[in-house]
């Protein structure tokens, strides 16, 4: 698998601070922010600081310390949106995935009933 991240992606633009962005929560290693189209109540997207394209890149090449530093931003997401009642996180990854934005990102999503993952 070729990991070529691609730095003028519209998150490597929003961690550079040329986009502007409504932030939900940052550390060192990562940066919380809203959806610009929400699709549910509360829709929070999770960002890595490092170049990583998608989930499976982060987890093989990220260190400990960025991956500590990213699911401890996705645990302050969950209590400063107050997701008590649970949420969905998503991934998606390359074509079959749908992804967009080539820069790794959790989909943090609540606020409501979200039925079922899949529809068919
Ligand atoms: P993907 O399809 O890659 O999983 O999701 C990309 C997400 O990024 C989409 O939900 C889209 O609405 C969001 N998005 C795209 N451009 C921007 C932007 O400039 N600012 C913010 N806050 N979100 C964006």
């Amino acid at each position: 698998m070729d990991y070529a991240y691609d730095d003028q992606n519209i998150f490597a633009k929003i961690l550079r601070g040329e986009i502007p962005n409504k932030t939900v929560f940052e550390n060192d290693h990562a940066l919380a922010f809203h959806d610009i189209q929400p699709q549910a109540a509360v829709h929070v997207l999770v960002i890595p600081k490092g170049p990583y394209m998608s989930l499976d890149h982060f987890a093989r090449d990220a260190s400990a310390t960025e991956q500590a530093g990213f699911f401890h931003a996705v645990a302050a997401v969950c209590d400063l949106m107050q997701l008590d009642e649970g949420f969905r996180g998503i991934s998606n990854t390359r074509v079959h995935g749908v992804q967009d934005v080539p820069h790794y990102h959790m989909h943090i999503l609540g606020g409501q009933q979200l039925g079922r993952m899949l529809l068919d």
